[in-house]
């Protein structure tokens, strides 16, 4: 079980202190954390130039009846569940699907956090890269992250949850797809969302020689370069339109894609 101060030795030992991250984590293999995830959010802001992760809040979607065609989403599935769907507030809980360590980062006294209805980034010290996300470019905080030579930082986790590669994708100019959110008082049309990631565990070995990855107690923190990742990325999707995407039949958005690319 990490402490603090081992903690620290481990985001320290990446050797990033000059450079902002995005962050994605599980902190469960850590077992128990004296302080929980406040101990490993304030660890990293130790060690890092800034600390920005994805605070989404897939609460607020609502499914149409109808809309757009080949969107990757079976249109008027939402009977049971768009009734539940809540309106965007800045103090939305993050989505409890992404861990503790968002929700903790986004508490942090000096943390902001972007109002996107779905895709909000929450991050400290990040502002003039946080601040770059509009509506219809959810994802640009990665694009300044990685102008600023930002890295992605992956705890305990694997590159299946590496929202970074989503951006690569775009740039691409892979499909990319519109969902509808509640904010303030109607629905809002969000565009340029993002595919689907489990197929993104495939990138890993084309990421070794860039990879720094540190054991910490019974877990581990790897590390890499958005820059690298982007190169990647594009090289992969150039040999193969279809890189990246996964393999199960059910998965609406990657077989949009398949049929976008066929
Ligand atoms: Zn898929």
């Amino acid at each position: 079980m990490p402490d603090y101060a081992e903690l620290l030795r481990g985001f320290q030992a990446l050797g990033l202190q000059d450079k902002p991250v995005i962050a994605h984590a599980s902190l469960k293999p850590f077992g128990h954390i004296e302080g929980g995830a406040e101990t490993v959010r304030d660890a990293m802001l130790a060690s890092f130039a800034s600390v920005s992760m994805p605070t989404f809040t897939y609460k607020t979607e609502v499914i149409p009846e109808v809309g757009p065609p080949n969107n990757g989403i079976i249109y008027g599935s939402g009977h049971d569940t768009n009734h539940l769907a809540e309106h965007f507030r800045p103090d939305m809980r993050v989505d409890p699907m992404m861990g503790s360590l968002p929700e903790a980062l986004r508490k942090h006294p000096s943390a902001t956090r972007t109002a996107h209805p779905i895709l909000s980034f929450a991050g400290v010290n990040a502002d003039l890269m946080l601040f770059t996300q509009t509506l219809y470019e959810p994802l640009a905080p990665i694009r300044a992250l990685a102008e600023q030579d930002g890295w992605v930082v992956l705890i305990n986790v694997d590159h299946t949850v590496n929202t970074s590669i989503h951006y690569a994708e775009k740039l691409t100019g892979r499909k990319q797809f519109i969902r509808w959110a509640l904010a303030g008082d109607r629905v809002v049309e969000c565009p340029n969302y993002p595919g689907d990631s489990l197929g993104f565990l495939a990138i890993e070995p084309h990421l070794n020689s860039d990879t720094r990855r540190v054991p910490v107690g019974e877990g581990f923190i790897q590390a890499v370069p958005l820059q690298g990742l982007f190169e990647v990325v594009q090289r992969l999707i150039k040999k193969d339109p279809l890189a990246l995407l996964c393999e199960r039949l059910d998965c609406e958005r990657c077989r949009a894609v398949r049929v976008t690319e066929r």
